[in-house]
C-alpha cells in the first residue's frame, strides 16, 4: 500500500542535511546559544524577505502574538477583534495578556475573517486587530486597514502560516503594526524546534519588542517594563537561514502541488463532493491544501488513513466553544460560517516533496469513497 503522511519532514531534511550540520558545528564550538550574530542575520533577511524594517527574532509564534499585544500595550479593558475559526494561540494570547477576545465570523470561501462584519464590532475598547491569515492566504486586508485607520486600531497579522503569502503584492506581515510568524516544525519555513519572528516598520515597536524580549531590561538588570524570556536560539536562526535560501522554491513546489489537485479533483468529477480551495487577492503559500466536504467528512478521514494517507482536521472546535473561554458568553450558532468550518474541512498531503504518484492516489481514494 502506498503511503502519503500529511507532512514528510525527513524527506525535507535529505535535501539540505549538509548544509545544516555545517551551520550548525560552528556554534557547538563557540558554545554561543543566545541570541548573537546569527539570530541577527536571520532578523535582516527575515525583514527583507518580508517587505519590512525590522524583524525580532522570538522564542514560538505564540510568543511573537504575546509580546506583539504586550508591545502594543494592550492589557485588561482592552478589546481585541479576531477570528474564532483560528489556532488556540491567537485567541489564548489576548486572553493572556489580561484583553478580552471579540469574535468576527469568517468568509465562507477563504475561512478568514470577514471585513464587512468587523464594524459592527467595533467599540470604544478595541484597540487592536488580529487577523489570521489561515492556511497560508491572507485576509482581505485592504477594508481592515481602513477600519483599523478609522478608528485608530492596531493591526497585528498573525501571519503564523503565511510566510511570503501575497495579497495585492504585499507580503504577510508588512500590512499591519506588526506582523507575527511561527517556525514550528510543520510551518512553510520549520525550525528543528520552536521558534519565532516578529515583523514591524516602526522604529518605536521595534525598541519595545527588543526590550520585552529580555525581560524588558534595558539596560541590562534595570527594568522600567515586565518582559519575559523570548528568545530565539541561536541554533535554531542558523537552520532556519539555511532554510530560507530554499523556501521560494518549497513555496512554488507547494503551488504547484494544488495545481495538481485541482486537475485531479476536476478529472475525476468531485465538484459536487468536493470544495476547493479559494485563491483571492494574491499568492497562497499552501501551508495546507484544505478540502471542504460537503458530507461525510469523519468517515472520509478514516477511509483515507485506512488507505494509508495523512489528513488532518484544522480546526475541529472554534475558539467560541472552547470550554476555556465560556467566559466570553459565546453559543453554538453564534459564528456559522466558523462552525460549518469546523465540520466540513480536511487537510491533505501538500508539502514540497509530495510525488504526483501519491497526489494521484489522494484524489483515486477520495473518489472511491464517494463512489461507494
Ligand atoms: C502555529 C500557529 C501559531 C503558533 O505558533 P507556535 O510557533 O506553534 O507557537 C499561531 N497562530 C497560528 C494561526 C498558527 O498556525
Amino acid at each position: 500500500m502506498m503511503k502519503v503522511p500529511l507532512l514528510d519532514l525527513k524527506a525535507q531534511y535529505q535535501t539540505i542535511k549538509d548544509e545544516v550540520l555545517t551551520a550548525t558545528r560552528e556554534l557547538y564550538e563557540t558554545q554561543r546559544f543566545i541570541l548573537g550574530p546569527e539570530v541577527e542575520k536571520l532578523e535582516e533577511r527575515v525583514a527583507l524577505y518580508c517587505h519590512t524594517e525590522y524583524a525580532v527574532g522570538v522564542s514560538s509564534g505564540t510568543d511573537a502574538l504575546l509580546i506583539s499585544l504586550m508591545a502594543a500595550g494592550i492589557g485588561p479593558g482592552d478589546e481585541v477583534i479576531t477570528s474564532p475559526y483560528t489556532f488556540f494561540a491567537t485567541v489564548g494570547s489576548i486572553a493572556r495578556v489580561g484583553a478580552t477576545p471579540v469574535f468576527v465570523d469568517i468568509e465562507e470561501d477563504t475561512y478568514n475573517i470577514d471585513p464587512r462584519a468587523i464594524s459592527d464590532k467595533i467599540t470604544k475598547q478595541t484597540k487592536a486587530m488580529i487577523p489570521v491569515h489561515l492556511y497560508g492566504q491572507c485576509c482581505d486586508m485592504d477594508p481592515i486597514l481602513e477600519l483599523a485607520h478609522a478608528h485608530d486600531i492596531m493591526v497585528i497579522e498573525d501571519a503564523a502560516q503565511a510566510i511570503g503569502a501575497e495579497y495585492k503584492g504585499r507580503r504577510a506581515g508588512s500590512m499591519g503594526d506588526m506582523g507575527c510568524f511561527s517556525f514550528f516544525p510543520s510551518k512553510n519555513l520549520g525550525a528543528f524546534g520552536d521558534g519565532g519572528m516578529v515583523t514591524t516598520s516602526s522604529d518605536i515597536l521595534y525598541q519595545k519588542l527588543k526590550i520585552l524580549r529580555v525581560h524588558g531590561s534595558d539596560p541590562k538588570y534595570y527594568h522600567k517594563v515586565i518582559g519575559g524570556n523570548f528568545r530565539l536560539d541561536a541554533l535554531q536562526a542558523a537552520i532556519i537561514l539555511v532554510k530560507l535560501l530554499y523556501l521560494e522554491q518549497w513555496t512554488s513546489a507547494r503551488r504547484a502541488n494544488a495545481r495538481r489537485y485541482r486537475e485531479l479533483f476536476s478529472h475525476e468529477g468531485l465538484d459536487g463532493f468536493i470544495g476547493l480551495p479559494v485563491e483571492k487577492n494574491g499568492r497562497h503559500i499552501y501551508n495546507q491544501f484544505v478540502i471542504t466536504a460537503q458530507s461525510r467528512r469523519d468517515e472520509l478521514r478514516r477511509s483515507l488513513n485506512e488507505a494509508g494517507i495523512g489528513t488532518e482536521v484544522y480546526y475541529p472546535v472554534p475558539m467560541h466553544l472552547q470550554p476555556c473561554f465560556v467566559y466570553l458568553n459565546a453559543r453554538k450558532g453564534d459564528f456559522p460560517k466558523a462552525e460549518a468550518g469546523a465540520e466540513k474541512t480536511l487537510a491533505l498531503p501538500i508539502y514540497a516533496e509530495l510525488t504526483d504518484e501519491q497526489q494521484t492516489y489522494v484524489v483515486q481514494r477520495i473518489k472511491a469513497f464517494y463512489s461507494s
